[in-house]
Parts: C-alpha cells; structure tokens; sequence
C-alpha cells in the first residue's frame, strides 16, 4: 500500500457543523416577516438543522425529495438551507415574485413534498394549494398561530416540526455528488428550467467565494446578504459564511433603502451583497439620512451590469470598494469578479478605477472561452466580441430532468452572453446575445450605452433596445425614466454620450417612460419593451 488521504466527501452538512463547533456563539441576525430583531447564532443554527434533518426525516420522505421554500432571509431559513440538505434531501427555493401559473408549473415539475413558507405568501399558497397536490406538507415558518391554521387545511409549524426531531441526529453517509438544492432560471421566455447543485459543487463554490480575489469572507466579517436566498441561493452566502464562521445579518422582507442603512449602521456590516437596483435606494437613502456607511468596507454587485457612476459612488462619498461580479443560476452563480492584478498597483488612479468598472476574473473552477458564429474561439485581446462559453466544477452539465445532449456544446455551456476577454482574463459582458443592437453589420453594446445614461442626473433608470430601422435594420432607442421633478428633453439626454462612444453609436432617439418592465430577479424585460417601442423608428 502506498497509503494517501481521506476520503472525506464534500457535504452542506460540515459547513454548519464547522460554524457550530469552531463558532457556536457568532451572531446571526435575523428581521422577522414582522419586522422584528431576533438574536441567534451559528451554535443554534447548527442544533435547529440536525433538529429539522430528523423531523424530516421521521416524515418518511424518499432521500432526494424536495423541500421548497417561499421565504425571506431569516435564520428560519438559514436552518433549512442546512437542515433539509444535510439530511440527505434537496433544498428547493421558490422566487415569490413570480406568476402563480408559474409557481405551480415550477412545485409540480420539481415534485415538491414539503414547502416551508413565511407568514407574506400564506395568500400566495392558499390560492394556488389545491393546483398543487403532490405537496404533502405546507409548514408556516413560525410557531403555531391558530389564525393561520384555519387558513390552509393541515398547516404545520416550524417550530412545532423541529421539536420532534433531535439535535443530535447524525446526518446520514451519502456521496458528494449527490444532490442538495434546486433553483429555477427566472427565464425571460418558455417555462422556467431546473438547476439541481450537488454537495460537491456548492461546496467547492463555497471555497472559491472563500479565496481573497473573489469575496474572501472571514470569521472577523459582519455579512449582509441582500441577495435574496431564493435567488441563486443568496450568491452561496450561506454556505461561504458558515465555511469561515462569518457573522450574518439576514434583513428578511424590508429590502428598502432606510431599512437596508439602518441593518448596516446598526449591526456594523462590512460585506453586502445585492443587484444593482438594491444599492440604488441604498445609496439614495445614505445621502438623505446623512449616514456615512461607517462601518461598509465592500459591496458585491452582480446580476446585471453594475453602472460605473454606482462604483464611484460607493468609492468616492463611502470609501467602500465596490466589487462587480457576474454570473448566473447555471454557474452557481459565481463566474467572475472584479479585483486587480499586482501589476495595477503602479498605474495611475484613474486607470485603476477604470479597470474595476468590468465583470473581472474567473477564480479557479471556472473557464471561460469566446467564439464566433462558427464555433471557432475569438482571441483573448478585449476586442473580439463573441458568445461567452464557460465549464467548470460548479457549473450546470444539464438541466433538472433533461439531458447533457440538449444543454452543452463539445461540454461547454453557452451562457447566452455576448463578451470580450483580455489577456488578463478580464471579462467584460457586452449584452446578452438577444438584446445586442445589430446595426449594419457592426454591433452596439446596450449594456455601454445604458452604463452612460444611468448617469445622467435627469434620469432615474434606463434601458437600451434595438429598434428595427428601414436601413440599418436596428438602431439603439434609449427608454428613460425621468428622476423624480425632472422633465429633461431628448436632446439634453443624448448630450450625455458627447464625447463618451463613437458617434454613430449614439441612440436614435429617447422615449420617456414611467418605469421599467422586470421579471422576478429585478432584470428589464428588454423583450416587453421591444414589444412596445420597437418600431418608433419605422416611418
Ligand atoms: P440569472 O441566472 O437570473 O442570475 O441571470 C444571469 C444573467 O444575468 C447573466 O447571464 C448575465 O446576462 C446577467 N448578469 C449577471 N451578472 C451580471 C453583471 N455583473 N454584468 C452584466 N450582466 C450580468
């Protein structure tokens, strides 16, 4: 025998029972649905799991069965998120905002045993309980409330579950690929698609999250997860933290700016993260209640492109560096983020801050790649714009009860992104492949353009489409949402690109709108507004 190591699989269970162990008293705070402050931490969160691993377990349900939630972020559903995948079964989270008719095709075609909900979706689920019948159990995320439990026929209550399991309960032995959690695509058009994680990939996306060029949390860190849990898994904030014992702040419904400014000034987080739109109320509400963010040394900002003006926002008035990070529900969702090369160090500040605006660098696990219409790949110079393609350990091989035949391209996936990569690897997102602006023969970014408008101080929120043009068969319309007292014209809004893009680059046009479609993760729905104003330009 040569003799080597462990063979020590890779499972959600030994996050929380690291943070338990090594970190039982870090604090967790958690909003409640009604607003109120609850202390925890992860030495509780730790015994409420393997409490909830056993309840749902004695419920005789097959390995493997999911358990979904419809919930905020609060410690409730921290427990869940451990407790349902280290017992063996898969953590299911729902985005509330979607359609019902949406809701129900996503529980039946995930055959959902279980489903966890906060005190909000109780009308939710009630109007859609009797489309849903393969739900054996509907648990309120509360301890029991006789009001409710005339709500919806056999309601169950958390609290009341976890009481009848034991916290001493082992997680049972299973292999590291097998699987732990589900989320469905938010999918702009057709059916939303399942993406099934496994133990191994979470994990191992946990330990990139953990490396100082991506996020790098620490047991020294307070961490506000403004990410929603039921997007993308909260970015994996929940598993990284518990890798490192980080303190959390779980800001459960109130996701607005004064609530958000007074969870940071409070609690003194130094880490949040959250899409674009978030941080705008944030940044909003900072300036009016004269905060100064003390205590916020970064934000991560993902899900669509971060404005450059938001960077230097959070850079110049706060001192918090800002870092911009993509990805996506298939990838995890970590793929790259934004943090500089030793080599930048010497550059002037304004070419330093300039090299932060793009999505940055792929850590270890991922590869990323760019090619041209034939499939051949484009080089690596920050020029060629080409589909985005990416492998890795954390990235999806097929959807939830599909085939790898139908996802992946000679095994890489096509993120639908279109991008440039330099010889450093930076990635820069032009847009996503549907939504760049096809004008004769050349391409325009609608992501660049709309980068330049967000900050005019007119506007409140802009998108940029294609619309069908007699000649050039597409050309850019901006669709602006006036800033609240303002009424700038057309002509004051374009003379925000002077001198910023090539000329022939520049909308045709500006169409004031009073906001803008989105779907359940806050994205524009550019395909709505392609509906709507997409033939202005037609004669
Ligand atoms: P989702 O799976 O709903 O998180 O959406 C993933 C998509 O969001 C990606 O394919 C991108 O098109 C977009 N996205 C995410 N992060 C960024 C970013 N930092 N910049 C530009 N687009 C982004």
């Amino acid at each position: 025998m040569l003799g080597q190591m462990m063979n020590y699989p890779l499972t959600i269970g030994s996050l929380v029972d690291h943070a338990a162990r090594y970190h039982a008293g870090t604090e967790i705070v958690s909003v409640n649905t009604s607003g109120d402050v609850e202390m925890t931490d992860w030495g509780r969160v730790g015994a409420n799991s393997h409490q909830l691993g056993d309840a749902l377990s004695k419920l005789g349900l097959d390995p493997q069965a999911r358990c979904a939630t419809i919930a905020w972020n609060n410690r409730r559903h921290l427990e869940i998120y451990f407790g349902v995948s280290g017992a063996g079964f898969v953590c299911h989270t729902i985005n509330p905002r979607l359609f019902p008719e949406q809701l129900i095709y996503i529980i039946n075609h995930a055959e959902d045993r279980v489903l966890f909900i906060d005190r909000t979706f109780v009308p939710l689920v009630k109007a859609i309980r009797d489309k849903i019948p393969g739900v054996a159990h509907i648990v309120l995320m509360e301890g029991r409330d006789d009001t409710l439990a005339a709500e919806i026929d056999g309601l169950q209550f958390y609290d009341e579950l976890i009481a009848t399991g034991a916290p001493t309960f082992d997680w049972p032995d299973f292999d590291e690929n097998t699987a732990s959690s589900l989320c469905y695509t938010s999918g702009t058009t057709g059916n939303p698609k399942g993406v099934l994680y496994s133990h191994r990939s979470t994990v191992l996306h946990a330990f990139a999250s953990n490396t100082r060029d991506c996020i790098g949390y620490s047991a020294r860190d307070v961490v506000l997860p403004v990410v929603p849990m039921f997007h993308v898994n909260a970015w994996g904030t929940p598993y990284a933290c518990a890798q490192v014992g980080a303190r959390m702040v779980l800001p459960g419904p109130g996701l607005d700016g004064p609530s958000l400014v007074r969870l940071i000034d409070t609690y003194r987080v130094n880490i949040a993260l959250g899409v674009p739109t978030i941080w705008l109320g944030l940044l909003g509400e900072a300036k009016a209640s004269g905060s100064d963010l003390a205590s916020l040394e970064r934000t991560v900002v993902g899900g669509s492109a971060c404005p450059p003006s938001m960077i230097t926002a959070f850079r110049e008035q706060y001192g918090v560096e800002l870092i911009h990070a993509w990805g996506m529900t298939e990838m995890s969702p970590l793929g790259t983020s934004n943090q500089p090369l030793a080599k930048h160090t010497d550059l002037p500040i304004a070419d330093q801050h300039a090299l932060r605006e793009n999505q940055g660098r792929a850590p270890w696990g991922v590869e990323l790649e760019i090619i041209d219409d034939a499939g051949q790949a484009l080089p690596h110079d920050g020029e060629a714009q080409g589909a985005l393609m990416v492998r890795g350990h954390w990235i999806l091989d097929s959807y939830f009860q599909k085939t790898t035949d139908e996802t992946l391209t000679n095994g890489w996936f096509d993120t639908g992104d279109v991008a440039t990569i330099d010889a450093d690897g930076y990635l820069s997102i032009k847009d996503r492949s549907k939504d760049i602006i096809k004008s004769g023969g050349e391409w325009i970014s609608s992501v660049d353009l709309e980068n330049i408008a967000i900050a005019h101080p007119a506007l409140a929120d802009a998108a940029v489409i294609g619309a069908q043009h007699e000649k050039w068969d597409e050309r850019p319309v901006l669709i602006a949402v006036a800033a609240e007292g303002q009424s700038p014209t057309q002509e004051e809004v374009l003379s925000i690109f002077d001198g910023k893009i090539a000329k022939w680059q520049v909308p045709d046009m500006v169409v004031f709108t009073d906001a803008l479609p989105r779907n359940a993760t806050g994205k524009v729905l550019k395909r709505n507004l392609r509906d709507d104003f997409g033939q202005v330009l037609l004669g």
